[in-house]
């Protein structure tokens, strides 16, 4: 594993979430079209990114929305 690799691995969350600036942003991109691993696994780690963010944005059920009202009424 090569030191961009490394890189890649540190960085690839804030990659994703696009909260990296952009001359680490050149870095990884540049890495990544020599890399196939790395490219693999940035895919891969995209993509799981994706369906959490997804599943984040599926609204709770009234009922779990009221359970949960109630116990901070409680408070
Ligand atoms: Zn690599």
């Amino acid at each position: 594993m090569s030191p961009e690799c490394i890189f890649v691995l540190d960085y690839y969350n804030d990659y994703i979430s696009g909260e990296l600036d952009l001359g680490k942003i050149s870095r990884v991109e540049d890495h990544i079209k020599v890399c196939p691993n790395c490219e693999i696994f940035l895919g891969k780690a995209s993509r799981i990114h994706g369906r959490t963010v997804g599943l984040l944005r599926i609204p709770a059920p009234k009922a779990l929305k009221k359970s949960i009202s109630s116990m901070f009424d409680k408070v």
